[in-house]
């Protein structure tokens, strides 16, 4: 027997922690930790303990026994993990776990405030809240009346489990100290400067919520939309609740195929009486009810062997009732410059998941919708008169240059008719007012978590920090934010220690300019009416979308507290 990660693995590597013979890789400070599409068990070395399967927030974790039959593979997916030669001979010893003791300077008390409430704002949070020895007291602002940032707004309805990393940032939120202030937009309800002032320190965890454009001529046509939009729409994200999307026609085409591409599709055909029980937005599944879309083509630009999606969230497809996966055969065998690439590497995971991918692809359809995946195709031009009516895709060939495999645009040209299109091609940071930014890769410039004065330069601008997508680019999973938060609030602490941060007004609470804001007293009851409202629906939440009434509902619930707290003291 041996215990198995399976596909709700986030990558925070709370089970790495606690694994008694060290068995779960890649950890957090081996090389492949930071491009892994999730940790692996060692089945020959896991002693059956059982210790990471409590610690797992996710519930991700499952004796290889008791695996439903969708989640079978993973015990081949972990194991081979272990078969490439370059992740064996590895310490059968745990890592010593603990922080690094700091002498901090004096008694005084460090102030900071978090912009944003997603994972990575909460894992700092996290960080700083729990160091032994120093008082931190930490503000957190959202512009939303909701946190938890994309855990809410992005990761899909149908992965309930996921989403229970919000349970988490919720107990870091109940700690001393903390407070959140929900609709507050920095940068518009407040500025850096008010931050500034009040604050040791501000650290920048916005995110990054923009989408980047493909440059092809029809991009603008109706009935083409980014994936940005379509995601936060289902996910019931205020600012998109009213968009509509055409689902009249039988096709979709995703162009571009990371894991978001995979949850639009999946979402897309996914039987409709599956998404009642989720916490999609109501809106949406009215809209998704009436859908008569059967086939979702999704297009990558290069091979099988290269697809931006993971094998978990293909897996995660592969289990979704009622579709079929399809796929050219000419495009999922292995080309001549994979094939160069891959010696050495057989065991590789990215050939695990090409092979994979053709193997799903030659199941005899059952169902009657599809998934196709495509590949080797590039978008040149999305067609139509007044609307999408298709998209125009190039062929590609790829070669072996420099040790990597390169995609380039052939000449045979190839149409794919459609009514609806989503463009998924990454997400993009937006500037924040007053700081400085980096255009070409849409962070905050910053050296290892502090904000420096310019692209290029390690000046740093003083008591600024960044984490998350702000701070890397939007790449990784919900768990990659907890190395990346610490390693802010690291860089943070040394500069305390240092004596570098300094507050103008520490007796100015900000609470005075934003007498409007949501508390967390607030979102709590938020929280509990949306789960209330869900249960006898066998839904976790109905979830709130329009800010008015999310307000109503909170000042409802202090309304009648304020009176159960009068009434118990008369
Ligand atoms: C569609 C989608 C699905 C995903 N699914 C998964 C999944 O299934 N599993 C997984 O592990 N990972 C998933 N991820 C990745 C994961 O969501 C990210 O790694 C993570 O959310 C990034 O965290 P963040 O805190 O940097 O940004 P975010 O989560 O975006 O949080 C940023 C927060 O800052 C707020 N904000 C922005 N500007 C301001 C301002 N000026 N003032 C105040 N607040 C502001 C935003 O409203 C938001 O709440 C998914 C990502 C996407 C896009
Ligand atoms: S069951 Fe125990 S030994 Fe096996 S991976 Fe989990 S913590 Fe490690
Ligand atoms: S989510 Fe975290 S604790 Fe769970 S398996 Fe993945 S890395 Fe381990």
């Amino acid at each position: 027997m041996t215990y198995v990660i399976t596909q709700n693995c986030c990558n925070d590597a709370s089970c790495v922690a606690v694994c008694p013979v060290n068995c779960i890789h890649p950890t957090p400070d081996e090389p492949g930790y930071k491009t892994a599409e999730m940790l692996y068990i060692d089945p020959d070395v896991c002693i059956d303990c059982g210790a990471c399967l409590d610690a797992c927030p996710v519930s991700a974790i499952e004796p290889d026994f008791d695996l439903p039959s969708d989640l079978l593979p993973y015990i081949d997916l972990n194991a081979q993990y272990y078969r490439h030669p370059t992740h064996l001979g590895y310490p059968q010893v745990p890592a010593k776990a603990g922080r690094p003791s700091r002498e901090w300077p004096g008694s005084e008390q460090l102030r900071v405030a978090i912009v944003g409430s997603g994972p990575a704002a909460s894992y700092a949070a996290e960080e700083l809240l729990s160091q032994r020895g120093l008082t931190v007291h930490v503000d957190m602002f959202e512009r939303l009346t909701a946190p938890w940032g994309l855990v809410r707004f992005g990761v899909a309805p149908d992965h309930q489990e996921t989403k229970a990393t919000a349970d988490d940032f919720a107990r870091t939120a109940r700690r001393k100290n903390f407070r959140l202030f929900l609709d507050v937009e920095v940068g518009k309800t407040l500025t850096h400067d008010d931050l500034a002032a009040r604050y040791h320190a501000v650290i920048y965890a916005v995110g990054a919520m923009g989408d980047r454009q493909l440059g092809i001529p029809g991009e603008d046509l109706p009935g083409s939309h980014s994936a940005t939009e379509f995601v936060a729409w289902y996910n019931g994200h205020p600012d998109y609740a009213d968009r509509t999307f055409d689902l009249s026609g039988e096709r979709a085409v995703v162009i571009g195929n990371g894991n978001v591409a995979l949850d639009v599709a999946r979402v897309l055909l996914s039987d409709v009486d599956d998404l009642r029980r989720t916490d999609i937005a109501d809106h949406a599944l009215e809209q998704l009810a009436a859908s008569r879309i059967r086939e979702v083509v999704v297009v990558g630009r290069r091979g099988p062997a290269q697809a931006a999606f993971t094998t978990p969230e293909l897996l995660g497809l592969a289990g979704t009732t009622g579709l079929d996966i399809q796929v050219a055969p000419d495009e999922v065998s292995i080309d001549e410059a994979t094939r160069q690439w891959s010696v050495g590497r057989e065991e590789s995971m990215a050939l695990y998941k090409a092979r994979m991918i053709a193997e799903l692809g030659s199941a005899t359809p059952t169902a009657s919708r599809r998934a196709s995946l495509r590949f080797l195709l590039s978008p040149t031009e999305i067609i139509g008169d007044e609307r999408v009516e298709g998209v125009r895709f190039m062929r590609n060939s790829q070669t072996f240059e420099d040790g990597a495999v390169v995609a380039h645009a052939a000449e045979r040209a190839e149409e794919l008719s459609c009514g609806l299109v989503l463009r998924s091609v990454g997400y993009r940071g937006a500037a924040m007012p007053g700081l400085p930014f980096d255009e070409s890769r849409a962070v905050l410039p910053n050296v290892g978590g502090r904000v420096v004065q310019a692209v290029g330069s390690h000046e740093p601008v003083n008591g600024v920090y960044a984490t998350g997508w702000i701070k890397r680019g939007p790449s990784g999973v919900i768990g990659t934010n907890k190395q990346c938060a610490k390693e802010t609030v690291d860089a943070l602490l040394e500069d305390w220690v240092n004596g570098s941060l300094f507050v103008s007004a520490p007796d100015r609470d900000v609470i005075d300019l934003i007498p409007d804001h949501l508390d967390l007293a607030g979102w709590n009851a938020i929280d509990d009416h949306e789960r209330r409202t869900g249960r006898p629906l066998s839904r976790p939440r109905v979830k709130l979308v329009k800010r008015a009434e999310m307000l109503r509902v909170a000042a409802a619930a202090a309304t009648a507290a304020a009176a159960a707290a009068a009434g118990s003291n008369a």
